[in-house]
C-alpha cells in the first residue's frame, strides 16, 4: 500500500489532508478520514452508503 492520507493525517500533513475533504467521496472507517481517491485511505467505504 502506497502513503495514504491515513498515514499522512499521522505526520500532521494537514494542508493534503484538507485538500482531500474538499472532494472526499470515500471515508475511512478505521480512522474516519476522508478522500476522493479510495485508494488514499486504509479502510474506504463510500460516504453514499452511511
Ligand atoms: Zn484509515
Amino acid at each position: 500500500m502506497g502513503k495514504t492520507l491515513c498515514k499522512l493525517a499521522k505526520k500532521g500533513e494537514l494542508k493534503e489532508i484538507a485538500e482531500a475533504a474538499r472532494t472526499a467521496r470515500f471515508i475511512c472507517k478505521k480512522c474516519g478520514r476522508t478522500a476522493e481517491d479510495r485508494k488514499s485511505l486504509c479502510s474506504p467505504v463510500p460516504v453514499e452508503e452511511l
